[in-house]
Protein backbone atom coordinates (compact mmCIF):
# COMPACT_ATOMS: atom_id res chain seq x y z
CA UNK A 1 0.00 0.00 0.00
CA UNK A 2 1.14 3.40 -0.79
CA UNK A 3 2.07 5.48 2.03
CA UNK A 4 0.29 8.29 3.07
CA UNK A 5 1.97 12.18 2.70
CA UNK A 6 1.66 14.26 6.42
CA UNK A 7 2.42 18.29 6.71
CA UNK A 8 3.51 19.30 9.67
CA UNK A 9 3.63 23.19 10.37
CA UNK A 10 3.97 24.97 13.83
CA UNK A 11 5.24 28.11 14.81
CA UNK A 12 9.15 28.04 15.55
CA UNK A 13 9.63 26.98 18.76
CA UNK A 14 6.89 24.94 19.48
CA UNK A 15 9.11 21.34 19.05
CA UNK A 16 7.77 20.00 15.96
CA UNK A 17 11.72 18.53 14.88
CA UNK A 18 11.69 16.79 18.50
CA UNK A 19 8.51 15.99 18.16
CA UNK A 20 8.50 14.34 14.75
CA UNK A 21 12.04 12.63 14.78
CA UNK A 22 10.63 10.89 17.75
CA UNK A 23 7.19 9.83 16.14
CA UNK A 24 9.24 8.33 13.12
CA UNK A 25 11.50 7.06 15.95
CA UNK A 26 8.51 4.79 17.32
CA UNK A 27 7.17 4.10 13.96
CA UNK A 28 8.91 2.39 11.62
CA UNK A 29 6.54 2.92 8.67
CA UNK A 30 7.11 6.60 9.17
CA UNK A 31 9.63 8.60 7.53
CA UNK A 32 10.66 12.46 7.93
CA UNK A 33 11.31 14.09 4.68
CA UNK A 34 14.57 15.58 4.81
CA UNK A 35 14.25 18.84 3.43
CA UNK A 36 16.92 20.99 1.06
CA UNK A 37 18.06 24.38 2.21
CA UNK A 38 20.33 27.35 1.35
CA UNK A 39 20.57 28.22 5.55
CA UNK A 40 23.77 27.24 7.07
CA UNK A 41 23.85 24.58 9.19
CA UNK A 42 23.34 25.06 12.82
CA UNK A 43 25.72 23.47 15.55
CA UNK A 44 24.79 20.11 16.13
CA UNK A 45 22.75 19.74 12.66
CA UNK A 46 24.10 17.38 10.12
CA UNK A 47 24.33 17.00 6.45
CA UNK A 48 21.90 14.63 5.02
CA UNK A 49 20.30 13.94 8.81
CA UNK A 50 18.72 17.62 9.46
CA UNK A 51 18.82 18.64 6.41
CA UNK A 52 20.46 18.83 3.01
CA UNK A 53 22.63 22.25 3.11
CA UNK A 54 22.93 23.15 -0.35
CA UNK A 55 24.31 26.62 -1.90
CA UNK A 56 21.45 29.62 -2.93
CA UNK A 57 22.81 28.87 -6.62
CA UNK A 58 22.09 24.97 -6.07
CA UNK A 59 18.88 25.24 -4.53
CA UNK A 60 17.97 27.66 -7.32
CA UNK A 61 19.29 25.13 -10.11
CA UNK A 62 16.99 22.83 -8.30
CA UNK A 63 13.80 25.02 -8.56
CA UNK A 64 14.98 25.28 -12.37
CA UNK A 65 15.27 21.41 -13.08
CA UNK A 66 11.71 21.27 -11.23
CA UNK A 67 13.27 18.87 -8.88
CA UNK A 68 11.42 20.40 -5.61
CA UNK A 69 7.37 19.12 -4.84
CA UNK A 70 7.60 23.02 -3.02
CA UNK A 71 9.82 25.48 -1.75
CA UNK A 72 9.09 28.51 -0.07
CA UNK A 73 11.68 31.72 1.43
CA UNK A 74 11.17 31.67 5.17
CA UNK A 75 13.46 33.95 6.91
CA UNK A 76 15.85 34.65 3.98
CA UNK A 77 16.64 31.28 3.43
CA UNK A 78 15.54 28.83 0.72
CA UNK A 79 13.60 25.46 2.11
CA UNK A 80 12.35 23.00 -0.34
CA UNK A 81 11.20 19.08 -0.44
CA UNK A 82 12.56 16.64 -2.81
CA UNK A 83 9.90 14.94 -5.41
CA UNK A 84 11.58 11.90 -5.98
CA UNK A 85 12.86 11.30 -2.74
CA UNK A 86 8.91 11.79 -1.04
CA UNK A 87 7.58 9.68 -3.96
CA UNK A 88 10.36 6.75 -3.69
CA UNK A 89 9.31 6.54 -0.29
CA UNK A 90 5.67 6.89 -0.33
CA UNK A 91 5.74 3.82 -3.45
CA UNK A 92 7.81 1.80 -0.99
CA UNK A 93 5.12 2.15 1.98
CA UNK A 94 6.08 4.50 4.01
CA UNK A 95 4.47 7.52 5.59
CA UNK A 96 6.20 10.34 4.83
CA UNK A 97 6.62 12.98 7.13
CA UNK A 98 6.78 16.61 5.77
CA UNK A 99 7.72 19.44 8.42
CA UNK A 100 7.37 22.98 6.64
CA UNK A 101 5.80 25.99 7.01
CA UNK A 102 2.23 27.42 6.29
CA UNK A 103 3.38 28.58 2.49
CA UNK A 104 4.57 24.89 1.30
CA UNK A 105 1.95 23.45 2.74
CA UNK A 106 -0.42 25.44 0.76
CA UNK A 107 1.29 24.02 -2.25
CA UNK A 108 1.41 20.75 -1.26
CA UNK A 109 -2.17 20.38 -0.28
CA UNK A 110 -2.59 21.74 -3.58
CA UNK A 111 -0.75 19.17 -4.93
CA UNK A 112 -2.07 16.21 -2.85
CA UNK A 113 -5.93 16.72 -1.60
CA UNK A 114 -5.34 13.48 0.40
CA UNK A 115 -2.24 14.81 2.09
CA UNK A 116 -3.10 14.92 6.13
CA UNK A 117 -1.99 17.90 7.82
CA UNK A 118 -1.24 18.54 11.25
CA UNK A 119 -1.07 21.97 13.40
CA UNK A 120 1.59 21.66 16.19
CA UNK A 121 0.88 24.49 18.69
CA UNK A 122 3.05 25.69 21.77
CA UNK A 123 1.05 25.26 25.38
CA UNK A 124 1.82 29.14 25.64
CA UNK A 125 3.62 32.21 23.99
CA UNK A 126 5.52 32.11 27.17
CA UNK A 127 6.70 28.11 26.20
CA UNK A 128 7.29 28.75 22.99
CA UNK A 129 9.80 31.77 23.68
CA UNK A 130 11.54 29.65 26.30
CA UNK A 131 12.27 27.28 23.33
CA UNK A 132 13.76 29.63 21.04
CA UNK A 133 15.93 31.40 23.67
CA UNK A 134 17.25 28.00 24.69
CA UNK A 135 17.88 27.56 21.16
CA UNK A 136 19.45 30.83 21.56
CA UNK A 137 21.81 30.14 18.11
CA UNK A 138 19.49 32.22 16.11
CA UNK A 139 20.34 36.16 17.76
CA UNK A 140 17.61 38.54 18.66
CA UNK A 141 17.36 39.77 15.20
CA UNK A 142 15.98 36.37 14.17
CA UNK A 143 14.23 35.95 17.26
CA UNK A 144 11.73 38.57 16.81
CA UNK A 145 11.37 38.04 13.56
CA UNK A 146 10.42 34.59 14.09
CA UNK A 147 8.25 35.67 17.71
CA UNK A 148 6.66 38.06 15.21
CA UNK A 149 5.90 35.58 12.18
CA UNK A 150 4.35 32.88 14.83
CA UNK A 151 1.40 34.74 15.10
CA UNK A 152 1.21 34.55 10.91
CA UNK A 153 1.02 30.99 10.85
CA UNK A 154 -1.04 30.09 13.27
CA UNK A 155 -3.63 31.97 12.02
CA UNK A 156 -3.63 29.52 9.04
CA UNK A 157 -4.19 26.60 11.51
CA UNK A 158 -7.60 25.87 10.35
CA UNK A 159 -6.03 24.57 6.64
CA UNK A 160 -4.83 22.06 8.77
CA UNK A 161 -6.65 18.56 9.57
CA UNK A 162 -5.93 17.87 13.34
CA UNK A 163 -4.10 20.26 15.90
CA UNK A 164 -2.03 18.70 18.63
CA UNK A 165 -0.08 21.00 21.80
CA UNK A 166 3.06 20.18 22.38
CA UNK A 167 2.80 21.04 25.88
CA UNK A 168 3.52 17.36 27.78
CA UNK A 169 6.23 15.54 24.81
CA UNK A 170 5.31 11.96 25.37
CA UNK A 171 1.33 12.68 25.02
CA UNK A 172 2.14 15.02 22.04
CA UNK A 173 3.87 12.15 20.30
CA UNK A 174 1.25 9.53 20.92
CA UNK A 175 -1.15 11.70 19.81
CA UNK A 176 0.71 11.98 16.06
CA UNK A 177 1.07 8.48 16.42
CA UNK A 178 -2.34 7.55 16.84
CA UNK A 179 -3.01 10.09 13.73
CA UNK A 180 -1.28 8.43 11.32
CA UNK A 181 -2.31 4.65 12.15
CA UNK A 182 -6.27 6.32 11.97
CA UNK A 183 -5.65 7.50 8.76
CA UNK A 184 -3.86 4.19 7.25
CA UNK A 185 -7.33 2.65 7.95
CA UNK A 186 -9.45 5.34 6.89
CA UNK A 187 -11.94 3.20 4.19
CA UNK A 188 -10.80 5.09 0.76
CA UNK A 189 -7.27 3.87 1.44
CA UNK A 190 -8.23 0.58 1.75
CA UNK A 191 -10.53 -0.55 -0.65
CA UNK A 192 -7.52 -2.32 -2.30
CA UNK A 193 -6.84 -4.19 0.88
CA UNK A 194 -11.08 -4.88 1.08
CA UNK A 195 -11.09 -5.83 -2.67
CA UNK A 196 -7.92 -8.37 -2.36
CA UNK A 197 -10.15 -9.79 1.13
CA UNK A 198 -13.32 -10.31 -0.85
CA UNK A 199 -12.02 -11.76 -3.52
CA UNK A 200 -10.87 -14.81 -1.41
CA UNK A 201 -14.35 -15.53 -0.38
CA UNK A 202 -15.59 -16.27 -3.85
CA UNK A 203 -15.12 -20.01 -4.80
P1 LIG B 1 14.54 26.23 10.60
O1 LIG B 1 15.49 27.19 9.97
O2 LIG B 1 14.15 26.66 11.99
O3 LIG B 1 15.05 24.81 10.57
O4 LIG B 1 13.20 26.21 9.73
C1 LIG B 1 12.51 27.40 9.45
C2 LIG B 1 11.16 27.09 8.85
O5 LIG B 1 11.32 26.47 7.57
C3 LIG B 1 10.30 26.14 9.68
O6 LIG B 1 8.98 26.63 9.72
C4 LIG B 1 10.37 24.85 8.89
O7 LIG B 1 9.23 24.04 9.08
C5 LIG B 1 10.42 25.38 7.48
N1 LIG B 1 10.90 24.37 6.54
C6 LIG B 1 11.84 23.42 6.72
N2 LIG B 1 11.97 22.66 5.63
C7 LIG B 1 11.08 23.13 4.72
C8 LIG B 1 10.72 22.75 3.38
O8 LIG B 1 11.24 21.81 2.79
N3 LIG B 1 9.76 23.50 2.77
C9 LIG B 1 9.16 24.57 3.38
N4 LIG B 1 8.22 25.22 2.70
N5 LIG B 1 9.47 24.94 4.63
C10 LIG B 1 10.41 24.23 5.30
Amino acid sequence: MKGNLIIVSAPSGAGKTTLVSQVAARDPRVRPSISFTSRPPREGEANGLHYHFVSREEFEAMIVRGELLEWAEVYGNLYGTSRTLVERLREEGFDVILTIDVQGAEIARDLFPDAVGIFILPPSFEAMTGRLNVRGANGQQDLRVRLKNARAEIDERDKYDYLVVNDDLELAVEEIAAILVAERRRMSRCREQASRILNTFIE
